[in-house]
């Protein structure tokens, strides 16, 4: 199962140096949404991927920092301990994961066009805000990842990635209750290259569009 690491970070915006906690994989033998949020194990897992510089507020992915080394195991009454939990719980609350791919999201903008890339932070984003009970941000996520999978789509020409993100671009729309444009896109994904995995979930979330059905689902196995 994968545990969040306590380490020190600097950030390559602006060098400020901070504490951070960070997972690096998302574990496995897990379940998968229908909007493809993957989830194993007890943790959930994508707030800890992203890292906010405290300094400037620059937010990517942790492999974008500087890792400066992990902290030692203190007791949790060490002053080192308490200080450290006190900074990162001020953190999570600062920043919970919905609030961090956002500003994951900005940066990127500023610093390139990888539309794919800017996408995916949008739909872990909403996953996030669901997890949160924010529906609000939950749909503002949705509604950049569909932007963003719609050019994705528009730049792959075919492929399975033009299928997958004209799934995303369906499936995303479904939850937020735009079922003409939900049909529209699923209408628009290449079955003979879909992978075979999400086959059998995308006919189903097909139906459920036409159907006018909005529910959060699970990829349905084989
Ligand atoms: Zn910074």
């Amino acid at each position: 199962m994968p545990l969040p690491v306590f380490c020190r970070m600097r950030c390559p915006e602006c060098n400020t140096n901070f504490p951070a906690e960070i997972v690096k994989s998302t574990g496995s033998g897990g379940v998968l949404e229908s909007d493809l949020c993957y989830r194993a194990g007890g943790l959930f897992v994508y707030p800890f991927m992203v890292v906010v510089c405290p300094g400037c507020r620059f937010a990517s992915y942790h492999q974008e920092f500087v890792f400066l080394g992990e902290y030692p195991r203190y007791s949790q009454y060490h002053p080192i301990q308490r200080a450290l939990g006190e900074f990162l719980r001020a953190q999570r609350r600062l920043y919970p994961g919905s609030e961090r791919y956002r500003l994951a999201a900005l940066s990127m903008q500023r610093k390139n066009a990888d539309v794919l890339q800017r996408a995916h932070l949008y739909l872990r984003g909403s996953w996030c805000a669901r997890k949160e009970g924010d529906a609000a941000a939950e749909r503002y996520h949705q509604e950049r990842a569909v932007r963003g999978f719609r050019e994705v789509f528009r730049q792959e020409a075919g492929g399975a990635g033009a299928a997958i993100a004209a799934y995303l671009v369906g499936e995303l729309c479904r939850r937020l209750g735009w079922f003409g444009e939900a049909e529209a896109a699923f209408a628009c994904v290449n079955f003979s290259v879909l992978p075979v995995w999400l086959q059998k979930g995308f006919i189903e979330m097909r139906e459920r569009a036409r159907r006018g059905d909005n529910t959060p689902q699970m990829l349905p196995g084989d």
